[in-house]
């Protein structure tokens, strides 16, 4: 058997995961190790190098069968370069990760933003399996996003492309600053920060809301207390979703995507949040560029970033 396999590393502040993936996205083992950030970027890149050769070895399949390394990271990269040159999280500046595994590892390796990637893995072997056109929103601490048009990531010509949670919807008297500086973003109200900042408010200036029980508010407290009917949550959901909507609304006039796929903690809400999106979608969208668009949830969940990585060496 001459099967070819891909492996997909997702790097994380903690942990670097690898998953071993055939040609069709299937995720067929995985593995994870430390990310040891504190010991620097040296131990960083070796301890990847050494979690690829062990997930391999520890497989039913041989090194000759290896198609190519794939790898998500969160940071600034040069993506054509595999050059990180910014990234906060794991202290790497200017590292040449794709140089230092080609040589390490003698195949082809690929480099990523975890957001493209988990945008690639959702589309390519996930809730857009077989669809060519998806843009994929992840709604956690921030608003990451990524775009996939002919099976492929649009990268940009910085390779920033896709970062959905800092265009700026937000109409300037409403609008706070974003963590990245500017005002109104994305992220400022569909995050979870986001709405847990806006409930935190609101209990803050007094308004009547079930909110003020709860001791420290996550975003799921505001989510239920909306769908137990509270009227300030309802509120917050509603103003989250509506400019998740809008966003959508005019990335449909500039890229006709066939699916928005929507993942990370908050699309937990589960249809309560996708109706009220919808809504705003179909309100707000020309009918041309609408017509059979649909928005769905993202289904690998946490496996997303190790089965994109994978895919970057097919689709990247
Ligand atoms: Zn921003």
């Amino acid at each position: 058997m001459s099967e070819k396999i891909y492996v997909g590393v997702d790097v994380g502040g903690t942990t670097v995961k690898l998953g071993i993936c055939n040609s069709d996205g299937t995720l067929l083992q995985t593995y994870e190790g430390p990310t040891e950030v504190s010991k620097g970027p040296d131990t960083i890149l070796h301890n990847i190098a050494k979690y690829v050769k062990l997930i391999v070895e520890e497989s039913s399949y041989e090194w000759s069968q290896v198609g190519g390394v794939g790898i998500g990271i969160a940071g600034f990269l040069d993506i054509p370069n595999g050059i990180m040159k910014n990234s906060p999280n794991l202290n790497l500046n200017n590292i040449d990760i794709k140089g230092f595994l080609e040589k390490e590892l003698n195949t082809i390796i690929k480099v990523n933003n975890d957001a493209n990637v988990a945008a690639l893995g959702e589309a390519w072997a996930g809730a857009g399996r077989g669809i060519a056109n998806c843009v994929m929103y992840t709604l956690g601490t921030g608003v990451g996003g990524g775009i996939i048009i002919d099976g492929k990531i649009v990268e940009g010509f910085q390779s920033v492309a896709g970062e959905l949670g800092h265009m700026a919807i937000v109409p300037d008297l409403e609008a706070i600053q974003c963590g990245c500086g500017k005002m109104g973003c994305l992220e400022t109200v569909s995050s979870a920060t986001g709405i847990i900042r806006m409930a935190k408010e609101a209990v803050a200036r007094g308004d009547r809301t079930s909110l003020v029980e709860v001791e420290d508010i996550m975003a799921k407290d505001v989510l239920d207390a909306a769908k137990a009917g509270d009227e300030v949550a309802t509120r917050i959901v509603n103003r989250a979703a509506y400019y998740l909507g809008r966003s959508m609304s005019m990335m449909s006039v500039i890229l006709n995507p066939e699916y928005y796929i929507i993942g990370g903690g908050v699309a937990k809400a589960g249809d309560f949040l996708f109706n009220q999106i919808n809504e705003v979608f179909e309100k707000y969208t020309q009918e041309a560029s609408k017509d059979g668009v649909k928005i769905v949830p993202a289904v690998l969940g946490n496996n997303a970033g190790v089965v994109g990585a994978a895919g970057l060496i097919l689709r990247g």
